[in-house]
This record gives structure tokens, sequence and C-alpha cells, in this order.
């Protein structure tokens, strides 16, 4: 069935009523693509979603089981506004065992996903004017976060030669007077890349010259990593200060919808995020905090599983990509998405239709090939798109067949 991809809201029609707020913030590129593909399977197109970041496992047995055992409990009240102290005291354990950090449970402040986490640390740190390093290709939401405080969202460029990572020097011409604090996602969403125990500290020793600058480590990609050993940049003493380590339970113990983030901070930080969330949306919901403390009180060996079909899944979307002419690709390290440049297609005619750029390229996939991918802009990388393997083998074959053919000419 041909779809009109034209005639579908793919954003909200913005009255004048709003305010400027609203207005100016970008609608989150990866939800609208899910939205569109959620819309057209059910008008009945047999559409393939690889467009979110989602794990197809279902939660695992055990934590349901301890949400179940909550619910029998009778945990039905609010919860103090930065979570249970026995979940924060599990958070702490798990930061050693898994970091080596050390955080007291008054460093710790539970949100309801770690996106709640990130905005809240931005709400607390940035003033009007403010400048935020964010490496590119960077996490859609991270721009439109930094736009609602008010504060600039700067770019730092990296591209499929340098694997997708910045250098020292990078870091070092980047940095104003005006720079606040810099967002480092590792391993990163959309590109899959992991930096290493060196390479952070490469980057620290530019980070120390500037001790104004705090630093957000978004590391809810933990465990689904192929080989490069996690490094957690607070474990760097000079970095310790002043990082905030973000985390969370949606992507490795398949929860995204029971929506629980995590913050290990400097208490002062702590703190106020706990007073931004206590004015906002208060403590998250108390049977998914219980349910995390049998998560994270596990050994990272049970989910072990997951992050192993990550990987078969890895393997075979390289190489069923590699068949297909025009797309270049790096090697992801982590997380659970490919991140192709597909820049040779700009400028060209495919079956009659006009590919100018990355955001075409998305449009053409899904009227032609009924595949959901994220157009690269949005991640701050035009050449680019991403697509998550985050699907089962069938699919991810399925997909893959249907791209090449809608782009054989
Ligand atoms: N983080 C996931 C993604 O990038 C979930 C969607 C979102 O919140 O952006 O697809």
């Amino acid at each position: 069935m041909k779809i009109n991809i034209f005639k579908l809201n793919f954003f909200v029609n913005m009255g004048n009523k709003l305010s400027e707020r609203i207005n100016n913030l970008p609608v989150s590129a990866t939800l609208a693509m899910a939205a569109k593909a959620r819309e057209l399977k059910e008008m009945g197109i047999d559409i393939i979603g690889l467009s979110l970041g989602e794990p197809d496992f279902n939660t695992p047995d055990f934590i349901k089981k301890a949400a179940k055992q909550a619910i029998d409990d009778n945990y039905n009240s609010y919860t103090p506004v930065d979570g249970y102290s026995d979940l924060k005291k599990s958070i702490c354990k798990k930061f050693n065992r898994d970091n080596g950090l050390n955080y007291e449970i008054n460093q710790i402040v539970v949100s309801t996903g770690a996106k709640q986490s990130i905005a809240n640390v931005v709400q607390v740190l940035i003033n009007p004017g403010d400048d935020v390093l964010l490496v590119a290709p960077y996490w859609v939401s991270y721009s439109a976060i930094v736009i609602l405080a008010e504060g600039n969202p700067i770019e730092i460029s990296s591209d499929i030669s340098s694997d997708f990572k910045i250098t020292p020097l990078k870091l070092e011409k980047s940095i104003t007077k005006k720079t606040k604090l810099i967002i480092i996602n590792s391993p990163n969403n959309p590109s899959g890349s992991v930096y290493t125990e060196k390479e952070f500290l490469e980057l620290s020793k530019i980070l120390e010259k500037h001790p104004d600058i705090y630093v957000l480590s978004d590391e809810i990609y933990e465990h689904i990593n192929y080989g490069i050993p996690h490094f957690s940049l607070a474990k760097i003493p000079s970095m310790y200060e002043r990082t905030i380590t973000v985390n969370g339970l949606a992507k490795a113990f398949a929860m995204t919808g029971w929506r629980i983030g995590y913050i290990g901070a400097p208490e002062w930080i702590a703190k106020a995020c706990t007073k931004m969330q206590g004015q906002i949306t208060s403590g998250t919901n108390c049977i998914a905090q219980r349910a995390t403390i049998a998560a994270l009180e596990a050994s990272p060996s049970k989910i072990k599983y997951m992050v192993d079909e990550f990987e078969c899944r890895r393997e075979l979307i390289i190489k069923l990509l590699k068949e297909i002419k025009g797309f270049k690709l790096n090697e992801p390290k982590g997380a659970f998405y490919v991140f192709p440049d597909i820049s040779s297609f700009f400028g060209k005619n495919i079956k009659g239709k006009k590919i100018n750029n990355a955001s075409d390229f998305t449009i053409y996939l899904l009227e032609k090939a009924h595949v959901a991918t994220v157009s690269g802009d949005a991640f701050g990388s035009p050449k680019n798109i991403r697509i998550s393997y985050a699907a089962s083998k069938e699919k991810i074959k399925k997909a893959i067949i249907r791209i090449k053919l809608a782009l054989e000419c």
C-alpha cells in the first residue's frame, strides 16, 4: 500500500497562543518517528519499526516478581522525592560494584527515567545564555532539554572517520568563557561509540584546566557493550566532584516503560535536583522503585543473555548493510544502533523521488520500504540515519531486504 506520508501530521500544529518556550521546542524525532510507525501499523500497513531504541525483550521475571510483591505489600503511597532510601542504597552498591564509584545515599536522586534525570541536572545548572557542549552525534533530547533551560546547545562535531569520537584538541577548541556543562554519552546513542579509559583520561586533562565546567556523563547503555570495558568518567579523581553520572533501567533491563533513571552527583547538585523534581513530578512510581531494587541487587550476568543477542543482531545488520551500495558504516561498540552515512544518495533520484537530505531518505524508506528509521539531523549529524537493531533477527533481515530493494535502480 502506498503511503501518502505528507498527509500525515509529523508535527503538532503550533498555535500562537502557546508559549514561546513550547513553540521553540523541537519535537523528539525518535518519538515522532515511532508514533508515525505505530499510526501506520494501526492503518494496516506492515511497517517494520527500527526507529525506537527499545529492547524487544520482556522485563526479566525476577524483576516482575518484585513488582508484584510490592503491590501485594501495599506500596501505594508517595515515596520520598529522591527515591526510597533502600533503593538509593542499592544504587550506591551498584555504582561501587560496576563502576568503582563511591557515592553516599545523599548523592543519589531517582527520577522518572534517565530523561528526567538529565532534564533536572540541566535545569539546576544552566542559566540563560550558558553554553552546553554536546558531542555530535548526540541523543536528540539533549539539545531540546538545553533549549528548555534557555541555554545554548553547542555542537562539537565528529564523524565516521574518528569513529564519532572527539579528540582533546577538539574539546579544547570548543571551550569558551560561556561553557558551563558538557554532556558525554558512552556507549553513544546513536553512533554506538565507546570511549576507552585512556581516551577519557586524555579528555579530562583538558577539563582539568577549566574547573568551572561540569560534566554530565550519560551511561544508560553501560551494559550494552561489546568489548571495550565500560569506564565511568567520575572515576577519574579530578572529575568526581564535577561529574553527574546518569544511568537507568530502561535499556539493559528491558524496562523502558517503567521509567526509572537515577544520578550519582555531588551532594549540592543532588539536593537541587530533588528540589526541582519536588515541584514537578515528586518521587517516581513506587512499584517501579521496588522492582528496581531487585534489578540492581542482581548480578549483571542475569541480563547478559540480552546483550549477547544484541551482539548477534549487530553482526547481522552490519553484514547486511555492507551489501547495500552507498552505505558507509562504522562498527558500533555498544548500544543497539547503527548510524550509517548515507550522503552518497543526496542529490540522486531514486525511482522518481529526489533525495536531498537524510530526512528525505528516511521518508523514502518509510514510504517505499515500509521501514521506520530516524534522520541524523536531529542527532546533529545530517549525513546519517539511525537504525535500531533492538528488533528480532527476522525483522532485521526483512527490513534490510526491503531497504535494498527500495534503493535498487
Ligand atoms: N532513547 C530512546 C531512543 O533514542 C527512546 C526514545 C527517546 O526517548 O528518545 O530511541
